[in-house]
C-alpha cells in the first residue's frame, strides 16, 4: 500500500482539481436555506433513536484465542469516505444522488462496516463489535442535502442523515453517525436560531459537526495568520451554535497551509484551537491512529463515486471492492476498545506510545 504514496499524491492532486472544478459550479450558498422546499408531501422523518453511546456494547476482553478467531486487525485500513451535495440529479461528478448514497451504505452495513465518527476514528475510540470494520461518512461543506429539521424538528428523511438513520433502522448494526465539515452557512442556513437547532440535534444525537473553516479559501494561498484567522472565526461560530470544540478539521480542497502544523494548531484574536486529525480531500483508505505512518495534519479519505474517469481506481467503489478483496489489509475490531489486537506480521507498524495494550497473535 504505502509504495503506492507517490501515485496517490498525483491522484490528491487530481481529486481536488475535480473538487475545484466542482465547487466553481456551486450556486451561492449566501442565500441559505437553497434545498429547502423541494420535494414537497414528503413522510415525516421518523423520531431518531437516541445517539448510540460507546456504552452500548457489553464490555468484552479480547484475548489471542478470540482476536484470531475473527481475523482482528487493528493496524489495517478503513475507508474515509467524502460525500459533497446529494442531489437527484447531479450536476458535478462529485454530487451524488439520494439513491446512490443510500445504496452504498446499504452496501457498507452488509459488508460488516460500522460508522465511527472522524473525532473517534482520529482519537481511537473504535468501539464496535468484533469482526466488524470501521468506516467514517464525512460530509463537506454543510449543504442542505445533508442535514434539515422539518416542522416537528425531525430530521427530513431526504437528508444524507435522514437516510443514515433509515439505513440503520434496517440493518441495527449499521450506527447512525457521521461528521459534517462545514463553513459559516451551516446547511445552508442563514437564520442563526436554525443553526443552533441544527447543530444541537446532530450534536445531541453523537453526530460531529466541525471545522471546515470560515470561508472556504485554499490555505496554501494564505499567510499562518490568514490561516489561523479562517479557522479560528468557524470555531467562534461553532462555540456560539453549542458546538464542542473540533476535534477534526477538513481542508478546503483538500489544500494543506505551505506550514502544515499551522492548520492543526494555532491562535487569532484570542480564539486558539487544536486538532487531532486534518483530513485531505483524497484518494486512499486511511492507516488507524496508532500505525507509524498515520500523519495527523494529512489523513487520507476517498471521495463516494464510481468507477468512471478519475474515479477508475482512487473513489469508493473502486475501494471498497479492492478492501472486500483484500480482508487481510482491511481494519477488523477486536471488540474490545481498551486493546489493539494484530497479527504478528503487523507489530513493528504500531507507534511505540499507543496507550493500549496489544494483543498480536
Ligand atoms: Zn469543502
Amino acid at each position: 500500500m504505502r509504495k503506492l504514496s507517490r501515485v496517490t499524491l498525483v491522484a490528491n492532486a487530481a481529486v481536488v482539481a475535480v473538487g475545484l472544478v466542482a465547487l466553481t459550479l456551486l450556486p451561492s450558498a449566501e442565500g441559505g436555506d437553497s434545498g429547502r422546499g423541494s420535494g414537497d408531501g414528503r413522510v415525516p422523518a421518523k423520531a431518531a433513536p437516541a445517539a448510540p453511546s460507546h456504552s452500548a456494547l457489553p464490555p468484552v476482553t479480547a484475548t489471542v484465542e478470540s482476536a484470531r478467531a475473527v481475523g482482528a486487525n487493528e493496524l489495517g485500513l478503513v475507508p474515509v469516505i467524502m460525500y459533497h451535495r446529494l442531489l437527484k440529479k447531479r450536476i458535478a461528478s462529485i454530487d451524488r444522488t439520494p439513491s446512490q448514497f443510500r445504496a452504498e451504505l446499504e452496501k457498507l452495513a452488509k459488508a460488516g462496516y460500522v460508522p465511527v465518527t472522524a473525532a473517534e476514528f482520529v482519537t481511537g475510540k473504535i468501539d464496535i463489535p468484533a469482526g466488524a470494520h470501521p468506516v467514517v461518512l464525512t460530509f463537506d461543506d454543510g449543504h442542505p442535502s445533508h442535514f434539515a429539521l422539518d416542522a416537528n424538528g425531525l430530521p427530513r428523511n431526504d437528508t444524507a442523515v435522514g437516510i443514515i438513520l433509515d439505513v440503520a433502522a434496517k440493518y441495527p448494526s449499521f450506527r447512525p453517525v457521521a461528521t459534517f465539515w462545514v463553513n459559516q452557512s451551516p446547511f445552508g442556513l442563514s437564520d442563526r436560531k436554525r443553526q443552533e437547532a441544527a447543530v444541537k440535534w446532530l450534536v445531541d444525537h453523537g453526530f460531529e459537526v466541525a471545522n471546515h473553516t470560515y470561508s472556504h479559501l485554499d490555505l496554501r494561498r494564505l499567510s499562518p495568520k490568514g490561516v489561523a484567522e479562517q479557522i479560528a472565526r468557524q470555531e467562534r461560530l461553532l462555540k456560539k451554535l453549542g458546538a464542542p470544540p473540533s476535534v477534526t478539521m477538513a481542508l478546503p480542497y483538500g489544500s494543506s497551509p505551505r506550514n502544515a502544523k499551522t492548520g492543526r494548531e494555532g491562535k487569532w484574536d484570542g480564539t486558539s484551537y487544536r486538532f487531532e486529525g486534518v483530513f485531505l480531500a483524497g484518494a486512499e483508505p486511511s492507516v488507524p491512529p496508532y500505525a507509524k505512518s498515520f500523519d495527523r495534519s494529512a489523513i487520507w479519505r476517498i471521495q463516494s463515486n464510481g468507477k468512471q474517469g478519475e474515479c477508475r481506481r482512487w473513489c469508493s467503489a473502486y475501494w471498497l471492492a479492492w478492501l472486500d478483496k483484500h480482508p487481510k489489509e482491511r481494519y477488523t475490531s477486536d471488540g474490545d476498545p481498551e486493546h489493539i489486537s494484530i497479527p504478528k506480521r503487523l507489530r513493528g507498524n504500531i507507534i511505540s506510545k499507543a496507550a493500549k495494550k496489544v494483543i498480536a497473535y
